[in-house]
């Protein structure tokens, strides 16, 4: 018999975590960015969130010792659980058997198929693969992303135009979501402890990843090139057309300080001068 992960407080989980990890032999690895959850408030809020929205399936992320894994279970009919490490899937299986609707996939998230992208989305994810995962998660079809990341990467996700951390990922996300942070986690919320504070994410979908987001996306890869410069310059190089004449704000402002109703108004024209 495998005894759950208790959420009675930080020593019990912390415990768990250590005796699970000693009794199967396992060193975490730090290329794998093995960091197991110890803060039961963490799952808690995330059960919160969950219990909130309702979905049927859940895909999780990186499953890890299964701590998550087996307190969603409950919530939801069936847990499709991915983790890449073949030791602690086998130990994750092992540990939510007789819940009867957990299945786990040893499997890199990143090679898995789109269909399993089509529910909603939750886990305290390898860090070392974020922007992969936000941008696998941003094409999908999942409708709602209940997830913990680095604290940076979260500010980056949910900064405004202008501010240092505003970029690509922010405006691309910001066409296809509604996003928060709900929570800031010390980097003791986890074990091993990590170096950097992690965030509590809720990424809900208001829009497909569409043909306005693809040509948006080429938009801003060639344009935050160069963050600095004037945006109608930019524009010009990377269009080879002249919009300046029609967005005539365009010629006030750095490639950094367009929001995304600029730069869909910016594609607009661009359609309409291509036509
Ligand atoms: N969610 C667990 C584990 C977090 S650590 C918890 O909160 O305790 C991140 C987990 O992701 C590790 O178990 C690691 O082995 C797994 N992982 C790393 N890269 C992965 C990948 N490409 N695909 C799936 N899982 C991965």
């Amino acid at each position: 018999m495998v005894k759950p992960p208790p959420l009675t407080s930080r020593r019990d989980l912390l415990l768990w975590t250590k005796r699970t990890l000693f009794s199967l032999g396992i060193k975490p690895k730090k290329k794998l960015s093995q960091s197991f959850v110890v803060e039961p408030q963490l799952i808690i809020e995330i059960m919160r969130y969950i219990q909130h929205y309702k979905p049927l399936t859940i895909l999780e992320i990186g499953a890890g010792l299964g701590t998550l894994t087996y307190h969603i279970a409950s919530l939801c009919k069936k847990v499709i659980a991915i983790e890449i490490d073949g030791r602690l899937a086998f130990f994750v299986k092992k540990l939510t058997r007789d819940l009867g609707n957990v299945e786990v996939i040893t499997a890199d998230i990143l090679e898995i198929d789109d269909v399993f992208f089509n529910n909603v989305i939750v886990g305290n994810i390898p860090y070392h693969i974020t922007s992969d995962i936000i941008l696998r998660i941003s094409k999908s079809k999942c409708p709602l992303a209940i997830i913990t990341l680095q604290r940076e990467f979260a500010e980056r996700l949910v900064a405004k135009a202008s501010e240092h951390r505003y970029g690509k990922i922010t405006i691309i996300t910001d066409y296809l979501f509604e996003k928060k942070i709900c929570s800031v986690y010390p980097p003791i919320a986890f074990y091993p402890t990590p170096s950097v504070y992690s965030a509590l994410i809720t990424m809900k979908r208001i829009r497909d990843y569409d043909d306005i987001a693809k040509s948006l996306e080429k938009l801003l890869l060639c344009t935050f090139t160069e963050r600095n410069k004037l945006a109608y310059k930019v524009v010009n190089k990377c269009t080879n057309i002249d919009i300046s004449g029609e967005l005539p704000w365009l010629r006030e402002k750095r490639v950094d300080q367009l929001t995304l109703n600029e730069f869909l108004e910016i594609l607009h024209i661009m359609l309409k001068i291509r036509k």
